[in-house]
């Protein structure tokens, strides 16, 4: 075992502060990573303030942190796959069980026992895993994925999860060019929604409260921004959308959105609000419309994704921040007031 400089919350309530974590000596099958950059996702934000609580309590105190890019610092005797001074990410998976179905057809975050990146048992130390916001981790090998050389490493991080948890529903459904595919809330998860719709050649609308970032939805690749507050706007449009991904963080009328769907659309859900959203059965029986969920997605795809981010040059739009500044990137991300992805320089964390 060894000790890492981490931020940590104590208490629901506390502020993120410097602590100080264990990791464990590599095992033959690990890789220890020196992380540059972490991703700020809105997930961090619920899972310290315990807001999931009835669905995955929060065990004190939290390291967040899930979107991870870092160098391989050491590895373990039997891992043949990467060496000192590579690339990788980790996003929000480091291990399963590596025998059930689930994990047969590589989608490991639907084992029964898949292990979290935070607030998972940790099976190695006891208590459980400590995230991103830390100078460094240890994965088993097969949880690490390769970060393509081209790719802006802060821009690189949020792909290991906003990234993947829009690319996946996206390439599920179909959005495929001749669809009308809409994203509804344009922050991390939905900025990159928006990029990888329109590169796999959709029609693509952004749903927004806020009239401000109208400009930047076009600039991501939007062809058309609807703000959601405005009722002709939305009346306009109303029965004509293929596919919805709804990224919103909090409680909403999720039956606005399910009424601009067409027949047998699809509404996929992958904001995780605290609260149950209240679902309108005749809004999904007229036009035999499905509502879904999308967790992240598998390590295989995970890695597709990287790959084609690598080759397309897509990394999310951020702002760089010290750790020190990560209280202050929760207020703001609670106030939308981020654009799109907070990237935590990790560096920042062996400075005063
Ligand atoms: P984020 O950056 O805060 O973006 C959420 C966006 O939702 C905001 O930018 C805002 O967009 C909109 N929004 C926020 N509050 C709203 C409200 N009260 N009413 C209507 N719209 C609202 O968060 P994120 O990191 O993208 O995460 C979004 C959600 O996905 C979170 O709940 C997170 O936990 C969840 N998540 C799920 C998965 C998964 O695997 N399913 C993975 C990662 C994250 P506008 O300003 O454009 O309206
Ligand atoms: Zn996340």
């Amino acid at each position: 075992m060894h000790d890492t400089q981490a931020y940590a919350a104590a208490s629901a309530t506390s502020p993120l502060t410097l602590d100080t974590i264990r990791r464990r000596e590599t095992t033959e099958t690990d890789v220890q990573i020196e992380i540059l950059y972490c991703g700020v996702c809105h997930s961090d934000l619920h899972t310290v303030k315990d807001e999931w609580n009835s669905f995955m309590p929060t065990t004190y105190p939290c390291v967040p942190g899930h979107e991870i890019v870092g160098r391989v610092a050491g590895v373990g005797s039997a891992v043949t796959d990467f060496s000192p001074g590579d690339l990788v990410g980790v996003g929000c998976l480091v291990d399963s069980d590596h025998s059930c179905d689930q994990c047969r057809d590589d989608v490991e975050q639907f084992c029964p026992n898949a292990t979290f990146t935070y607030n998972s048992e940790d099976k190695h130390l006891g208590g459980v895993t400590y995230g991103g916001y830390s100078e460094s981790i240890v994965v088993d090998e097969s949880f690490v994925l390769r970060v393509p050389a081209n790719l802006d490493l802060a821009g690189a991080a949020p792909l290991l999860c906003a990234g993947i948890t829009t690319y996946s529903p996206i390439r599920r459904w179909g959005a495929i060019k001749g669809k009308k595919v809409g994203v509804v809330g344009l922050g991390g998860l939905g900025h990159m929604g928006v990029k990888f719709a329109r590169a796999f050649g959709a029609h693509v609308v952004v749903f927004t409260r806020s009239p401000s970032k109208k400009e930047d939805a076009l600039r991501l690749g939007a062809h058309e921004v609807i703000i959601s507050t405005d009722a002709e706007e939305m009346q306009k449009h109303a029965g004509t959308f293929d596919f919805i991904l709804d990224t919103i963080a909090a409680d909403h009328d999720i039956n606005a959105y399910i009424s601009m769907l067409g027949l047998d659309g699809n509404i996929t859900l992958v904001g995780a609000p605290e609260t149950p959203l209240a679902v309108s059965a005749f809004a999904l029986l007229f036009g035999r419309k499905s509502l879904s969920g999308s967790l992240i997605g598998g390590i295989k795809e995970t890695q597709e994704m990287l790959d084609f981010c690598g080759r397309h040059d897509i990394t999310a739009d951020v702002e760089v921040i010290p750790i020190q500044k990560i209280n202050e990137a929760y207020k703001r991300m609670l106030k939308s007031d981020v654009k799109y992805r907070f990237s935590i320089d990790m560096a920042s964390l062996n400075t005063k």
